[in-house]
């Protein structure tokens, strides 16, 4: 994980190196064009967004040129490109009424300030603490608002008089006969270009051929009877010190620049990592990128400009027009300052009915209803969250929205997290067989519905089986759910079921007992298939037939739907990747170990885990299998598993009488410690000692194999040799590069 720190330089020291690619020579053809493009996507994205903002079309131009300046400048990322955001319009044209221009001036130097702090100081993250359903019908309630809002516009209506969208909806059904044709045709042409042009080609700035052929071709046909955009300054306004509004409260002001802030700095991280997506291999530092952001906007207030965020569709244009460095983004800004002060005349003839077609247009992708569709697939609970947060946000108040969204949401992964769910499994008929619950998840108050559940269904099975209830999965017990499983178990003892409760994590164990006064539950607590069996099944341990009887029913019946598929995949052939070579010793399970599943392992196990060396003339049954494995199944990794206190090393080593009837045995010594060479080592070494130097002699034995030598010198089969310390279940692996066994448990530490 990296290690937060402070950035009270800013971040400045770490964007030197991209600060010098500036002046470089690297990339000016590139940026210029991408720069370019990206200010003629912005000139109407701006002047739309500053009048959805309630805000002079102007202010809109002002806050892009410096923020294309200043957040790029500072950013945590060199492509993104920030200003004027529709996602904030709402939010904003609620400010500028309530606060009027002066006061939203404040609102912006706050929210700058705390950006900053919030990166300084390394909190990016918690920006991210926010359910993707919120934003998302926060994203498609704002489309809503904006669509809403712009409607009168596009027809040509009286502005409403209040910005409410229920007053808003009124206002146009009652002035609807009113409505004008040429602002609809306007604002209709605009959106049929928005639509038509990315068809055609990715390259064509769409918003400014989309507002320009309509506007050219209003102001022939429909002169006069539009509403145009008016003068715009030729000018740039030189930085002035804000002005404190009188009658407002500093309470209510602060307030709503925190929430200014909170969204401004959400749909930065949003924008980041949508350019992130774009960008292979770039890692937007959102610590940075709200540096920059906040600088952003304590910098455009002293211009009068309106809040900034990072925005998704002008950063992805700038990557798609192939720009390299933060360059493009300022280039941006010097063309729109070029565009105020030489086409103002010509921006000021734009129809208003233009603008609020584009605005319709952003509006309805926001409004996006694949994403709801999305959701809804993906989890009905998602999209109510989206669903409440939409319809409160829309009809009631943003604030609200969001709030109720945020609830909504928490709600939803209470009860998620609260659910706790039972598998069953029954087979047998009468008295045979044996039944099987699987508890999962926490087992709390919130688990009473299913508990009754469960009971209801208890009365049907038939008495004298068995029954296991499976807690493995079983994440949390508090005391209600103690006091429930109790019962359930009484219940079911009541019914002449034999019960035995499996895999229950200690702590809970120990929970279970404590809350049980009859004093049976711990009786009935089994940790492995043996403690099950005696339960279920009386005492068992004298007749292994019967062991291994129900050892196979219990598999059949219990365990092997969970391998149904796997098997029917393995019918037909098997493609293990490691051949295990390992002792007899029944203490070992390499499956269990490795935490394999069948087909994963070719398991050679003989007394002693021994490769015979490969020698002409003889027939060995492990040449063979390494032959088989190596040459026709194609394993890549070989093991070789000597395991402690082993019997064959204690043979070997310890050299002590064996009883004279075992021929066989005394044999297969004699030629091994001749061919092993074990009576080079002192005798004084421990036995485990001696079985791990044994494993190290096998590697020697299998590569004096040809086809494992020539796979391990081409690097396709690695050779490994392991020590299995059975008392505490560890595997100890040899290091050839340390010349040492470590513990597998220990090298983990090492590496994280
Ligand atoms: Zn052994």
């Amino acid at each position: 994980m990296k290690t937060t720190y402070f950035r009270f330089d800013l971040g400045i020291r770490s964007l030197l190196p991209q600060w010098r690619l500036l002046i470089g020579k690297l990339y000016w053809r590139e940026d210029f064009f991408a720069g370019l493009t990206l200010a003629l996507v912005a000139v109407p994205l701006s002047l739309a967004i500053a009048l959805a903002s309630g805000v002079d079309p102007a202010i809109g131009l002002i806050t892009a040129i410096v923020a294309g300046i200043v957040c790029a400048l500072f950013g945590g990322n060199s492509i993104s490109v920030s200003g004027p955001a529709a996602a904030m319009a709402v939010m904003v044209g609620l400010a500028v009424e309530k606060y009027g221009m002066s006061g939203l001036i404040f609102i912006g130097i706050i929210c700058g300030l705390l950006q900053i702090a919030t990166g300084v100081f390394g909190l990016g993250r918690f920006v991210r603490l926010m359910p993707i359903a919120v934003i998302e019908g926060f994203t498609a309630g704002i489309g809503a608002i904006i669509l809403i809002a712009q409607l009168p516009r596009a027809f040509g209506l009286p502005a409403p008089s209040e910005s409410h969208t229920i007053d808003v909806l009124v206002h146009i059904g009652t002035l609807i006969d009113e409505s004008k044709g040429a602002p609809v045709l306007v604002a209709v042409g605009v959106i049929f270009l928005l639509w038509i042009i990315p068809k055609i080609s990715s390259k064509i700035p769409s918003p400014l051929i989309a507002i320009a052929v309509p506007s050219m071709l209003a102001a022939y046909f429909f002169e006069g009877q539009l509403l145009l955009i008016g003068e715009i300054p030729r000018s740039l306004p030189l930085p002035s010190f804000p002005v404190w509004p009188s009658g407002i409260s500093w309470i209510e002001l602060l307030g709503t620049a925190v929430l200014i802030y909170a969204l401004a700095s959400l749909e930065t991280l949003l924008s980041s990592t949508a350019v992130d997506k774009l960008v292979r291999g770039q890692h937007s530092d959102l610590d940075q990128e709200l540096i920059g952001q906040g600088l952003g906007n304590l910098v455009v207030p002293f211009f009068g400009g309106i809040p900034v965020t990072g925005v998704i569709v002008r950063s992805a244009t700038n990557v798609m027009a192939g720009a390299k460095t933060r360059r493009s983004s300022i280039i941006h800004s010097l063309i729109l300052v070029a565009t105020v002060l030489l086409l103002a005349p010509l921006i000021s003839q734009i129809p208003i009915a233009a603008l609020a077609g584009l605005l319709l247009s952003i509006a309805a992708r926001m409004m996006n209803p694949e994403k709801f569709i999305n959701l809804w697939n993906l989890s009905r609970s998602d999209a109510a969250v989206y669903g409440i947060t939409f319809l409160v946000i829309v009809f009631v108040d943003l604030l609200q929205g969001v709030q109720w969204g945020l609830v909504a949401a928490l709600a939803v992964v209470a009860l998620q997290l609260g659910r706790t769910r039972v598998q069953f499994y029954g087979s047998g008929s009468g008295s045979s067989g044996s039944y099987r619950f699987e508890l999962q998840g926490p087992l709390t108050f919130l688990s009473s519905l299913k508990i009754d559940e469960l009971k209801s269904h208890v009365a049907e099975l038939d008495g004298g089986r068995g029954i296991t209830i499976d807690m493995h999965a079983v994440t949390e017990i508090d005391g209600s759910g103690a006091e429930m499983l109790l019962e359930l178990i009484h219940e079911l003892l009541e019914r002449g079921l034999k019960v035995a409760v499996l895999d229950l994590p200690e702590k809970e164990k120990a929970f279970l007992i404590s809350a049980d006064s009859s004093g049976r539950i711990s009786k009935l607590i089994a940790s492995t298939e043996q403690e099950l069996m005696q339960i279920l099944e009386g005492s068992i341990s004298g007749d292994p037939a019967l062991r291994l009887e129900k050892g196979l029913n219990r598999f059949l019946k219990d365990e092997r739907h969970r391998y149904k598929k796997l098997f029917g995949e393995l019918a037909h052939g098997q493609s293990p990747h490691t051949l295990f070579i390992t002792c007899s010793d029944s203490r070992i399970q390499p499956n269990l170990m490795t935490s394999t599943d069948p087909g994963e392992l070719f398991i050679v196990r003989n007394v002693g885990n021994m490769i015979p060396k490969c020698a002409e003339g003889e027939v060995f049954a492990e040449s063979a299998a390494v032959d088989f494995a190596v040459g026709i199944l194609g394993v890549r990794e070989i093991v070789v598993c000597g395991h402690s206190s082993c019997g064959a090393m204690q043979a070997l080593h310890g050299r002590q009488e064996l009883p004279s009837n075992l021929k066989n045995l005394e044999a297969w010594r004699k030629a091994t410690v001749q061919n092993e060479a074990y009576h080079s080592l002192p005798a004084a070494m421990p036995i485990d000692e001696v079985a791990r130097i044994n494993a190290l002699h096998q590697l020697d034995n299998l590569r004096s194999y040809p086809l494992v030598r020539e796979k391990e010198q081409a690097g396709v089969l690695k050779l490994h040799a392991w020590f299995f310390e059975i008392a505490n279940g560890e595997v100890e692996i040899w290091s050839s590069d340390r010349k040492k066994y470590f513990r597998h448990s220990e090298s983990l530490k090492m590496r994280n």
